[in-house]
């Protein structure tokens, strides 16, 4: 392994590290804030992308010459992908996620013919768990490979521990208990399709078992959190494998953007929060992420259980959901309601002091954004790993509730009645105020741990020095 030697006025040689990110925005947002970390602590950093991606990732990033962006041609013709969905965000349906993985799957030789070229600089390759091949990579060129995946080490040691009890009931919906974790209750529909069944096999199966070895396989496992806020959880994940650093929450990382511009400087929701903050109305913001695809039917239901609430609120829609419900609720909801139909950037909305109770589908960075925003978060899991997240939220953090479904079920239909009943009691009740009082705390251990001296400080100054060493 070798190390760049420093061109500035340092004398201590410079770590160069590669990362290469996963092409969805909650993947790759992640590591673009452990890059300033990094950045902070005189790492060099290569990051590896596609062009359709580039613009997204050199925009979120302060321009530096420590820093570059190397774009490997995106795969054509990928079956079912059309041209220019670079990233998971922009297929029209998650059926698309296995080609679109198994398509990008032939960047592997143009990443090596760039690795080629300088691969004797390069101390260490952070890439995400789904780019399982960058693992062979890796080893061709004698650089170690840490995996990181954005999850909890909640989600992460509660699916491992699950796997055993998957096959053990007919019905999907019967409780198991954990071998591990005696005290949570879980059924297989708090997994997705095939971890729902009862014999887990196919293609996405084969997926996730490919990475999860070359996970194992790799020098260790950056977790997107921090070891106060789940320390069974990570010890218990770190006793499965190798090595673990618990680095975050990223997102602090992010310096937030200043909060007293002038107004021509503000997006035009900021000003509308900040018109509802000088009213004292609390504003309810709601997202559920870059992925999650609802139904119209669904849609509809949140729009009534909104309207039904009266309290103020601030949606974010995908362009493909508009306009799905009937022609007077916009005009109905003006006074106290706003619905952005474009990206918007959630952890300033989430920071700005209006903004007291996120709904949410629990996405591992949104939950984290929630809790150093200190927004107590009424939890709507959608897919993937979110239903183990929205039970970590309400059961062992206790800093949200979860909406009820109404056939009780984890993936069931939500009725507005019960929307209502739960935005309500989160932004006006008292479990709300014994959910702002928890979210502060949490908040407040985060930021100890990121800051000089706390857990996550230590553990990433831990991984910079043991790649120093080699
Ligand atoms: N995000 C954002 N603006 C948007 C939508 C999403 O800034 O309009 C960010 C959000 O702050 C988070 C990420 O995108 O950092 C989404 O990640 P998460 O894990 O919450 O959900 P996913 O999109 O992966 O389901």
């Amino acid at each position: 392994m070798a190390v760049l030697s420093s061109s500035s006025s340092s004398r201590a040689p410079k770590l160069h590290m590669v990362l290469f990110p996963f092409m969805s925005k909650g993947h790759t947002i992640p590591l673009l804030h452990l890059a300033r970390l990094l950045l902070d602590r005189g790492v060099l950093i290569t990051i590896f992308t596609t062009p359709g991606n580039h613009p997204f990732i050199s925009h979120s990033l302060p321009g530096t010459e420590n820093i570059s962006i190397i774009d490997l041609p995106f795969p054509e013709n990928i079956p079912g992908i059309p041209p220019g969905a670079e990233s998971t965000d922009k297929l029209s349906s998650m059926s698309l996620f296995l080609p679109f993985v198994n398509g990008i799957k032939c960047m592997q030789r143009f990443f090596e013919e760039a690795l080629e070229k300088i691969h004797s600089q390069v101390s260490c390759i952070i890439s995400d768990g789904f780019l399982h091949w960058t693992l062979q990579s890796a080893s061709k060129f004698g650089i170690p490979r840490v995996s990181f995946y954005g999850m909890s080490n909640y989600a992460n040691a509660v699916s491992m521990d699950a796997a055993a009890m998957l096959s053990i009931h007919e019905s999907p919906d019967e409780p198991f208990t954990l071998p591990s974790f005696p005290s949570i209750t879980l059924t297989r529909n708090h997994f997705d399709d095939p971890f729902d069944k009862r014999d887990q096999k196919g293609p996405y199966f084969d997926f996730i078992i490919e990475s999860t070895i070359a996970t194992v396989n790799s020098f260790g496992f950056l977790v997107n959190s921090f070891y106060e806020l789940e320390k069974p959880y990570a010890d218990h994940y770190r006793g499965l494998n190798n090595k673990s650093w618990n680095v975050g929450p990223l997102c602090l990382a992010q310096p937030p953007n200043p909060k007293h511009l002038p107004s021509d400087e503000k997006p035009e929701w900021i000003l509308w929060l900040d018109q509802k903050l000088a009213e004292a109305r609390p504003v309810l913001y709601i997202a559920f992420g870059s992925q999650a695809k609802i139904s119209s039917a669904q849609l509809k239901e949140i729009a009534f259980g909104l309207e039904e609430a009266k309290v103020s609120f601030f949606w974010v829609v995908k362009k493909s959901e508009e306009e799905v419900w009937d022609d007077g609720f916009e005009d109905r909801v003006k006074e106290r309601g706003i619905i952005v139909k474009e990206w918007v950037d959630q952890r300033e909305i989430l920071e700005h002091d209006a903004v007291q109770g996120f709904l949410s589908h629990c996405g591992w960075n949104s939950v984290l954004e929630g809790i150093c925003a200190e927004v107590p978060i009424v939890a709507w899991p959608m897919m993937a790993d979110q239903f183990l997240n929205a039970k970590m939220v309400e059961e062992e953090i206790k800093i949200g509730v979860r909406v009820n479904t109404v056939d009780g079920t984890p993936k069931g239909f939500v009725r507005r009645e019960s929307l209502k009943n739960t935005v309500v009691e989160v932004m006006e009740g008292e479990k709300g105020k014994e959910l702002r009082d928890k979210v502060k705390e949490v908040a407040e251990e985060a930021r100890k741990a990121m800051a000089e001296g706390g857990s996550s400080w230590h553990e990433l100054n831990g991984i910079v020095d043991e790649i120093h060493m080699g």
